[in-house]
């Protein structure tokens, strides 16, 4: 799994500055920078262990900065029991549980037959509104643009 939210401190400011300026750095600046960075990859690794042992997503855990979305069928995952789970219990926080099991997505296989499979759990009283909105929203889904 990708670390998410990985801040190289280092890498940011070579960004900022450009390697140039960055060999000008003195030492001890340059081995702050590489602190910094070393102990943000630490605490990211400490957020997805504690996510694991106590299955609470990453997301819970840091308040819920993010609005979630399951990445194919769109669902809100508003609640960790509709994340998505790995064979080892970690989140798959890219997805509902419907859509991601075992280690696999299971959900329909184009946008257009996951709109057919959506538009009756929507409850749109308007069916064309609901399937149009659908159309226009999940083509947009990292699951659909890969
Ligand atoms: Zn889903």
């Amino acid at each position: 799994m990708d670390k998410p939210c990985v801040f190289d401190f280092a890498a940011h400011q070579r960004l900022e500055f450009g390697d140039d300026l960055l060999s000008d750095f003195p030492d001890f600046l340059l081995d702050l920078f590489d602190h910094a960075a070393d102990a943000a990859d630490q605490a990211v690794d400490e957020v997805v262990a504690h996510s694991k042992e106590f299955s609470v997503s990453i997301n819970a855990l840091l308040g819920q900065p993010d609005e979630l979305y399951c990445q194919a069928c769109g669902m809100p995952l508003k609640k960790d029991d509709d994340i998505a789970h790995e064979p080892d219990g970690s989140f798959n926080e890219k997805y509902c549980r419907w859509c991601w099991v075992d280690g696999k997505y299971v959900g329909a296989a184009t946008v257009e037959e996951m709109i057919e499979v959506c538009l009756p759990h929507m409850g749109w009283p308007d069916q064309d509104a609901a399937r149009a909105f659908l159309q226009k929203q999940l083509p947009q889904l990292e699951h659909w643009r890969t």
